[in-house]
C-alpha cells in the first residue's frame, strides 16, 4: 500500500502516523520465495525535518516460513522489524546526487509502504535457520529426513575432512590439475 507525504511536507516539524495493512502475501528476494504465515500491520511515523527531509519510524511483525538448512522443514520464523530511515522527497526533475549516502532519495511523495518492509525484512532475515538446535539433516545419499528415520547408508566417505583428503587425492592424481 502506498502513503503519501505530501500532507506531512506541508510544514516543518509536522507529525503524521499510519497503520497500513501489508499487502505481500510472500517474501520474494534474491534468496527464493517464503511465505508468509502472519503479518501485523505497519505502524508508522513520517516527521517533516524540513527541506523536504522526513524521518521514518516505524513498527511490523512477520511471520515467514524458511526451509530448515539442514533439513529443509518449514520453520515459522517470526521476524520483529523496526524501521527507522531518512529520506529526503524530490520531484522527478531534481536530481540528488548531492545528498549525503545514507539519506534515501524518494521520487514523487509516494512511499510503498510493502517496499520499505521488505527491505526491513532482508536486513532482518536470520544468518542461520533450523528446525532445533540438533537437527540431524537429511542423509545425503537417499535423502531421508533423519530426524523421522534413520537409515543404514554408509556415510562415512561424505564426511567433510574426508572429502578434503579425497580432494587433495584427487588433484594430484590429475595431470592437468
Ligand atoms: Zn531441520
Ligand atoms: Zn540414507
Amino acid at each position: 500500500m502506498q502513503i503519501h507525504l505530501t500532507d506531512v511536507l506541508s510544514w516543518d516539524g509536522k507529525i503524521m502516523e499510519w497503520t497500513i495493512p501489508l499487502e505481500m502475501e510472500e517474501f520474494v528476494s534474491a534468496l527464493g520465495i517464503f511465505p508468509i504465515r502472519e503479518k501485523s500491520p505497519c505502524r508508522l511515523t513520517a516527521e517533516n525535518l524540513g527541506e523536504n527531509q522526513v524521518r521514518l519510524l516505524g513498527t511490523a511483525g512477520i511471520t515467514v516460513v524458511i526451509p530448515c538448512d539442514r533439513c529443509l522443514e518449514d520453520v515459522e520464523t517470526e521476524l520483529s522489524l523496526h524501521i527507522e530511515k531518512e529520506v529526503k522527497v524530490l520531484s522527478g526533475e531534481e536530481n540528488g546526487t548531492e545528498e549525503p549516502e545514507e539519506t534515501e532519495i524518494l521520487l514523487g511523495s509516494d512511499l510503498d509502504v510493502d517496499d520499505l518492509v521488505r527491505s526491513e525484512i532482508l536486513m532482518n532475515w536470520p544468518m542461520k535457520t533450523l528446525c532445533r538446535e540438533d537437527c540431524k539433516g537429511i542423509c545425503k545419499k537417499c535423502g531421508k529426513n533423519l530426524n523421522l528415520d534413520s537409515c543404514d547408508c554408509d556415510t562415512a566417505e561424505l564426511d567433510p575432512r574426508m572429502a578434503a583428503i579425497r580432494d587433495v587425492f584427487n588433484r594430484k592424481g590429475c595431470p592437468n590439475g
